[in-house]
């Protein structure tokens, strides 16, 4: 049985990411800020190989913490799926800086730490992979209309750090994708997204399922449409 940890599990992206992974026979460990309000989840528990761990990503401590509960414990997949916008408007002239770095902590730096805290984990697997949700408002190249300054940064800072793990990792076999979902219909999304969680993550899955250290260090999207960086 294969295990794969996947963070921000309790609700959009990440909750579907548990329901297909645990469909498809996976064992799921699955982390979010508050397991016990996290009810789609515990449903789960009780027909699928679940387990849930509380882990805010703004609190380096709840990572270690994690990874010292998971000593010894092999991991064939990591993803860190987590992520806020930052608030709005995000305008130059209103971007909160207290707000930009949460943004920059929860977005870009904690999905660095919490790789670093499982690679140990993720090195006792053949063909381990690491993939993060970043987004295309996070490419140079794809920024046609500006503005977004707090979540673009971060998704930026998250792509630089991607592309010299992917380098990084070579010599460990441990494949690295950055994957840009679609316009998809969460919270974050909103509801003029242009597809559902479900179409979302049946194409995200086939992208992790085709990596490998062929294409590692990729940054493509849900229908394996590779994005500028
Ligand atoms: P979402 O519905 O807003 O869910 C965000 C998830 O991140 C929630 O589980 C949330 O937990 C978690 N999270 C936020 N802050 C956290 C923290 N400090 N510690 C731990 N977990 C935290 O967003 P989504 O649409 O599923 O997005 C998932 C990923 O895809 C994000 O990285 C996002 O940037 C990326 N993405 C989404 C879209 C889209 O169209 N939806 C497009 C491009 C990229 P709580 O419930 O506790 O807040």
């Amino acid at each position: 049985m294969k295990t794969v940890f996947i963070t921000g599990a309790n609700r959009g992206l990440g909750l579907e990411f548990c329901r297909q992974y645990l469909k498809q026979g996976w064992k799921v460990i699955a982390a979010c800020r508050h397991p016990e309000k996290a009810n789609a989840l515990i449903d789960l528990t009780e027909n699928f190989a679940l387990d849930i761990y509380p882990l805010d990503l703004s609190d380096e401590k709840a990572i270690a913490r994690v990874a010292n509960h998971l000593e010894g414990k092999p991991l064939d997949l990591l993803i860190n799926n987590a992520g806020v916008y930052g608030g709005s408007p995000q305008d130059l002239a209103h971007c909160d800086t207290a707000h930009w770095l949460q943004t920059f902590q929860i977005n870009a730096i904690a999905p660095a730490k919490l790789t670093q805290f499982l690679l140990p984990n993720l090195r006792l697997t053949d063909g381990a992979k690491i993939v993060f949700l970043t987004s295309k408002m996070g490419s140079m190249s794809d920024n046609g209309s500006g503005g977004s300054y707090i979540y673009r940064s971060s998704k930026a800072a998250l792509n630089a750090i991607i592309k010299s793990l992917s380098i990084d990792l070579q010599n460990d076999g441990i494949a690295v994708a950055a994957l840009h979902p679609g316009w998809v219909k969460t919270d974050m999304g909103g509801p003029n997204g242009l597809i559902n969680t479900e179409q979302s993550i049946n194409g995200l899955r086939e992208v992790i399922e085709q990596l490998s250290m062929h294409n590692t260090g990729c940054f493509v999207d849900y229908q394996h449409k590779p994005i500028a960086w």
